[in-house]
């Protein structure tokens, strides 16, 4: 699949729509989500055009992954939920239910996130 240079979080990352920015690097950015499932409720974003995890997993330079992989655990201890535990997940693709074409990582946390998989 082709990275879409439309979809919304590219227009966040250029500037185009706003976000509720929790942190940002010169390779990362995250925000909070604005349908939150639990009281924490972020997502994480590396700044280069990558269509999802396996696009990322496979294409990412070292560099990009190693601080995407760094961020994602910092902004976890810098919003205090690293002691109490929180949840990451990666949809990917349609069977993981993935709405936003850019690789995204979720957060969640601050309070028991529940089973792992529903339905
Ligand atoms: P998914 O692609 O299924 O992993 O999830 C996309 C997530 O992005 C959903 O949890 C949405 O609530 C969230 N989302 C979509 N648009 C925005 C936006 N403009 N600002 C913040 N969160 C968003």
């Amino acid at each position: 699949m082709a990275y879409d240079p439309d979809n919304i979080f590219a227009r966040i990352l250029n500037g185009e729509i706003p976000c509720d920015k929790v942190y940002e690097d010169d390779q990362v950015l995250a925000f909070n989500d604005h349908n939150p499932q639990r009281p924490v409720h972020v997502l994480v974003i590396p700044k280069g055009e990558y269509v999802s995890f396996d696009d990322f997993s496979a294409n990412a330079s070292e560099a990009e992954i190693a601080a995407f992989t760094r961020a994602v655990g910092r902004i976890a201890r810098d919003l205090g939920i690293a002691e109490t535990g929180y949840r990451l997940l990666a949809n990917t693709g349609p069977h993981g239910g993935q709405e936003v074409p850019h690789y995204h990582v979720h957060i969640f946390g601050g309070a028991p996130v529940g089973p792992m998989v529903s339905g």
